[in-house]
């Protein structure tokens, strides 16, 4: 998208001047959240800008569509980076638990074929400890991907 319209003709440019405090083309609706974004095709330059803000009805019958400020575009934008950076970070945590019960389990298991059938099937404390660090976290470790990846899986 460009909004440059040195070169378009005077039938092409806006006819009236946008507002500096509102994102150009951008209107919301303020209960239901719907978004309207509005561009404009320039036939005769072929270029493409930010339509009008003007207010309209809400498509979802709620109330009227307002013009979107910078601020709440950009608060908008870091609300929506923070919602993702915490969903990234729950997810990589929940990554990290399930690679190190994967590698606790392999441990285990070496440990337990390393010991010769003849010998008697006890075996050391410290297995039997890891074996049950294992498993009283390994469903809580299931649980909390499970949440990270979200409803859907
Ligand atoms: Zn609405």
């Amino acid at each position: 998208m460009t909004t440059d319209l040195a070169g378009a003709s005077p039938v092409d440019q806006p006819v009236r001047p946008q507002r500096a405090d509102v994102v150009p083309g951008v209107v919301h609706c303020a209960r239901c959240d719907f978004r309207l974004v509005r561009k404009t095709l320039y036939m005769l330059s072929g270029t493409v800008g930010a339509g009008d803000s003007d207010t309209e009805p809400c498509p979802n019958g709620c109330g009227p569509l307002w013009p979107v400020t910078w601020e709440q575009e950009a608060r908008e934008g870091y609300k929506l980076a923070d919602d993702l950076f915490d969903r990234a970070k729950r997810a990589e945590d929940a990554l990290r638990e399930l690679v190190a019960l994967k590698d606790i389990k392999d441990e285990c298991l070496r440990v337990r074929q390393r010991r010769p059938q003849s010998v008697t099937r006890v075996f050391p404390q410290d297995l039997l400890d890891t074996e049950a660090d294992y498993r009283s976290r390994k469903d809580a470790a299931w649980v909390a991907a499970r949440v990270a990846l979200g409803p859907n899986v």
